[in-house]
């Protein structure tokens, strides 16, 4: 707050966007290089979310939840229920962002065995490294230090695991659920888990009663190169988080989604009390529920994840010339999700406080490439419609960013 309140800060201040480009107060053009953090799908200013969320604003935008419901939201789950097979993933809660949709996953798990008679089942198993957001809860479920340690007198207790191997020793009796962030931990710098690591948790977590929670508040919605992450592993959880790009990037609206044998354990009389007591003021929100709705229309109208295959492999090659860089450590991608880590001409790190990686994305905004990086790893995660131009664009800006940056710097 210190350096953004200083006199000389020219704060960015974004005024306009169209497709994968933004502009500031002073008309400089940038690429979104981090997709708006990590929420914009289709690009900016589409005309058919516009559409949609004026449309929908010109009847109403918004209603309860609590004892009455809206179209698009009733058409929104119709529409995410129909993406997965029958009495799969075939029920919708609605809340308001990614950390909120952990947060529903976290508390109708814990409910869910309860009402099942298992009620020593109140532990929840995370990764280390993960990031499942900052609210307390969604914060408990958290492994990285900078935004947990603060805050762990207030926090459940998670049992943590590195990777499988951890899991297969920990006594699952007292497990209500196991929460990942599938094929990828975004908050971690990009850090990839190995193939076959979703199947292997899904069949421990079978074979030992766990219910198994999908974290794909960062990776669903094509990032990946498939429209659930989950689906590059065929494997489905019993809760699945949406937020982010839920909306195309538009509005702040999450889902998490869950099996009919779950929804199942919440009927019964009014007097049993299995009642789900949950839920935000803007649940199902009908404005957040038509863009939604149109950002998935508009995978099937643009043939998105056909055209974003060439995509992801053109930004492999692309890549593949910064790996030549002295400054350039490892690069991990997975679909339009990548970390470039920037490390000393000898292979060691920077100390992090000399703030490498943020002095790099600065200098790539000169060269009209705008991200954050997550200490000295790069982000460069644009919007599924970034062209191959802008994609060139956004490598080059990177690497002139990164020869500025490292060259100069003391090494
Ligand atoms: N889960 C994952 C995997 C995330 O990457 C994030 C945010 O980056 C969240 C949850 C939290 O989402 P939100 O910031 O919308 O609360």
């Amino acid at each position: 707050m210190k350096a953004w309140c200083a006199p000389d800060h020219d704060p960015i201040v974004l005024v306009e966007g169209q497709g994968a480009i933004l502009w500031d107060r002073h008309g400089r053009e940038y690429i979104d290089g981090n997709s708006s953090i990590w929420t914009n799908i289709h690009g900016h200013n589409h005309p058919a979310i516009n559409a949609a969320i004026k449309s929908q604003l010109d009847k109403v935008a918004h209603v309860s939840f609590l004892g009455s419901t809206n179209v698009p939201a009733i058409e929104l789950a119709e529409k995410l229920a129909g993406r997965f097979p029958p009495r799969t993933l075939t029920r919708t809660f609605y809340s308001d962002d990614g950390s909120t949709a952990v947060e529903v996953a976290v508390k109708m798990a814990l409910q869910y065995w309860q009402l099942r008679g298992r009620p020593e089942k109140t532990r929840f198993l995370a990764f280390e490294n993960a990031y499942h957001g900052d609210t307390t809860g969604a914060s408990s479920l958290g492994g990285l230090g900078t935004f947990t340690s603060r805050f762990a007198a207030i926090h459940f207790p998670v049992e943590r695991a590195a990777n499988l191997e951890a899991i297969s020793s920990r006594d699952p009796d007292r497990l209500a659920a196991v929460v990942i962030e599938p094929l990828v931990q975004g908050a971690a710098g990009i850090r990839l888990w190995p193939p076959g690591m979703l199947a292997s948790l899904r069949a421990w977590c079978d074979a030992h009663d766990v219910l198994l929670i999908f974290d794909e508040v960062l990776t669903a919605f094509g990032r990946t190169g498939r429209l659930f992450a989950c689906e590059h592993e065929n494997v489905l959880p019993d809760l699945l988080c949406l937020a982010k790009g839920l909306t195309g990037g538009y509005l702040p609206l999450a889902a998490t989604l869950t099996t009919e044998s779950i929804y199942d354990a919440f009927l019964g009389e009014y007097h049993e009390l299995k009642t789900f007591f949950y839920g935000h003021s803007y649940c199902g929100n009908p404005l957040g529920c038509a863009a939604a709705l149109a950002n998935l229309e508009i995978f099937e109208e643009e043939n998105t994840l056909e055209t974003l295959k060439e995509k992801i492999v053109f930004l492999r090659d692309l890549l593949g010339g910064l790996r030549t860089l002295a400054n350039v450590g490892e690069i991990r991608q997975c679909g339009l999700i990548v970390g470039i880590e920037i490390q000393r001409d000898s292979g060691k790190p920077f100390p992090w406080q000399e703030e490498v990686g943020a002095r790099v994305c600065a200098a790539a905004r000169k060269y009209g490439l705008l991200t954050r990086p997550i200490l000295d790893t790069i982000i460069l995660m644009p919007p599924l419609c970034t062209t191959r131009p802008q994609l060139e664009r956004a490598t080059e800006a990177i690497q002139r960013a990164i020869q500025e940056v490292c060259e100069r710097h003391h090494q």
